[in-house]
């Protein structure tokens, strides 16, 4: 998942405070905060008709936004908690009403090859349709908005916002936002015309359908590919391995910018033979030229017993990753590892510095390294 500087240092009331009232600006220091974003509520809930459902017999649904597919009685919830059956119809009830908003570096989403050292204006609602063990953000992604305290935040506050900060882009982030999703969409689409672009950190659990509709407007996506087993993903998140490899690859022929995250979890999915695997399937299937960044994990939430992933394990995965032939395969979540830099799959030369969310020197200019003038993949202007 995501944005481990949200992790420490706050309780679960104090972090839901101070996410929705937009104070919290991360990384991106000397932002003014938007002036308008005040006044979260507890339990304050906007509704919108959700286009991806089908009507059953005795005025059931069943929702078809993502694999789950969750058949849902009258006045009952999806497995999301933030869709209901309100007397036939399926309602989102996060439509405008984020809990989480902040302004953050982009490389904290994380995307490396994608306007590097600019600031995205980051929401997220409550609820999720996983249930990873490991989650960072469990505060506000396993729980409703009924729980958590909720902005008024309509899609064109969110671009007024967005401008008034200098962000480049609006993330769609922190928990998974295939749940808030016809939010997520109408944004997108007013920032599309706003020229911002519009990048999103999820966990690939999404049907086809809504996913090619939101690709007409998304110009970045990372991917979390948590592992490469079908048990893995039933043990570690309730979810799948099959929908999130086909999302992969809708996403990539529908030409949005791909990154992957892969959290590496000791003695869960550390095992060198199945990275393997799944750095060959990326590059297959993929291209070479698909960042992947193998993330360290940190005690958290369910999995507190585990140790953090030792750095040689990481190191080993991106040495089996660069074997396999994948061109920028990165180490995060350790301030100031040599496998945070960018260098040229070319001339193998440094071409962007990192430390943290820090950027060093840029030698990409026009999408090209400035050393040897081959094409690096990614957004860069
Ligand atoms: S989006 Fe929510 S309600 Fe719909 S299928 Fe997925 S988990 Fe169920």
């Amino acid at each position: 998942m995501i944005d481990e500087a949200d992790r420490p240092n706050f309780s679960r009331r104090s972090f839901l405070r101070t996410a929705a009232s937009c104070a919290l600006f991360l990384g991106v220091p000397s932002l003014p905060a938007p002036a308008t974003a005040q006044g979260e509520k507890k339990g304050y809930i906007q509704t919108k008709l959700s286009p991806y459902f089908r009507t059953l017999e005795n005025q059931k649904i069943q929702c078809q936004l993502c694999p789950r597919e969750c058949i849902v009685g009258i006045g009952r919830r999806g497995f999301c908690g933030v869709r209901e059956n309100r007397e036939g119809q399926y309602y989102s009830l996060v439509y405008g009403n984020p809990c989480a908003v902040h302004v953050d570096p982009i490389e904290k989403k994380p995307f490396y090859h994608l306007l590097p050292a600019t600031s995205s204006f980051s929401i997220a609602t409550a609820g999720c349709n996983l249930r990873c063990k490991f989650c960072q953000n469990w505060e506000i992604s396993q729980t409703t908005p009924d729980e958590t305290y909720n902005l008024d935040l309509s899609p064109e506050k969110v671009i007024a916002l967005a401008k008034k900060s200098g962000s480049r882009s609006i993330a769609y982030t922190y928990v998974e936002p295939t749940i808030f999703f016809e939010y997520m969409i109408d944004t997108a689409r007013l920032a599309r015309q706003q020229g911002i672009l519009n990048v999103c950190h999820s966990n690939g659990f999404i049907n086809p359908g809504p996913l090619k509709e939101l690709c007409k407007f998304m110009d970045g996506a990372n991917i979390d590919l948590k592992g490469f087993s079908e048990e893995y993903y039933q043990a570690i998140s309730e979810g799948r391995l099959a929908p999130v490899l086909q999302s992969l690859k809708i996403l990539k022929q529908e030409g949005v910018h791909l990154e992957i995250t892969n959290l590496m979890i000791p003695a869960r999915n550390d095992d060198l033979d199945t990275v393997r695997k799944m750095c060959v399937w990326i590059k297959n299937e993929l291209g070479p030229d698909t960042p992947l960044h193998f993330s360290r994990f940190y005690p958290l939430y369910k999995l507190r017993n585990l140790p953090p992933t030792p750095v040689s394990t990481l190191e080993r995965s991106r040495q089996a990753a660069t074997e396999a032939g994948i061109e920028f395969a990165y180490i995060g979540n350790i301030p100031g590892h040599e496998g945070e830099r960018t260098h040229c799959p070319y001339c193998k030369k440094v071409i962007i510095f990192r430390q943290g969310y820090t950027v060093g020197e840029v030698h990409v200019v026009k999408g090209k390294c400035k050393f040897c003038g081959k094409p690096i993949s990614g957004i860069w202007n």
